[in-house]
């Protein structure tokens, strides 16, 4: 299966996550949740004005799921889901502002302290992740597609199963090295204290299910 290339802008940005040495790597969850929780804002305004659509609270959430044994980190949503060219063109290019904002006074200043002063958004989870997979379900559609990256180096999009619609995005947390400690991002309290630093805003119920073998 043959790799599609980043946009140069999005491979920059890239590049930069995969290399940070910025010490607050937390905030990758804070992007993701606030993604999937942008994502439950679409279904839900969809309903307002669609008759068709039931907007039942109790079925919109956000999941997150650790396996330890496994070293994944999975951050799972019931939003709307993202389509095939969806995939293409919102994680395989830069057009958001925060990103680009970010970018732009990274280069500015070159320094490092400034991560958390922007959304710099999905490609925050390659500073703890080494693979990143999305697995998405549009609402509308009846076929799930698959977005899998290990990093500047490309990408691929292919057709999955999921059965219900939403995201699930899957990081395999990076292993430790000599400076760094990533293990933390698989445990349960570590988690939940990062998500109540960042995330206790968040309107949807956040779930969270850990499981050490
Ligand atoms: P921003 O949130 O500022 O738009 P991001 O880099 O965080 O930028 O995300 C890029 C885009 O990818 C989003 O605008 C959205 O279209 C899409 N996206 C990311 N995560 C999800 C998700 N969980 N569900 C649906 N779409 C998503
Ligand atoms: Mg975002």
């Amino acid at each position: 299966m043959s790799k599609k290339q980043f946009q140069a802008e999005s491979k920059r940005l890239l590049e930069m996550m995969i290399n940070s040495i910025y010490t607050q790597k937390e905030i990758f969850l804070r992007e993701l949740i606030s993604n999937a929780s942008d994502a439950i804002d679409k279904i839900y305004y969809k309903a307002l004005t669609d008759d068709q659509l039931n907007f039942d609270r109790d079925s919109y959430f956000v999941k997150i799921t650790a396996d330890k044994a496994n070293r994944t980190l999975t951050i799972s949503d019931t939003g709307i889901g993202m389509t095939e060219e969806d995939l293409e063109n919102n994680l395989g290019i830069i057009a958001k502002s925060g990103s680009l904002a970010f970018k732009k006074e990274n280069e500015a200043k070159d320094g490092h302290n400034i991560i958390g002063q922007f959304g710099v958004g999905f490609y925050s989870a390659f500073m703890i992740a080494d693979e990143v997979t999305v697995v998405s379900k549009a609402l509308g559609s009846e076929q799930a597609y698959k977005w899998e990256s290990t990093g500047a180096d490309g990408y691929t999009i292919v057709p999955a199963e999921k059965a219900t619609i939403g995201t699930d995005i899957t990081l395999k947390i990076k292993e430790n090295t000599e400076d760094d400690q990533y293990d933390e991002y698989l445990d349960e309290y570590r988690l939940k204290s990062i998500v109540k630093k960042y995330s206790d805003f968040i309107r949807y119920p956040i779930k969270m299910d850990i499981t050490s073998s």
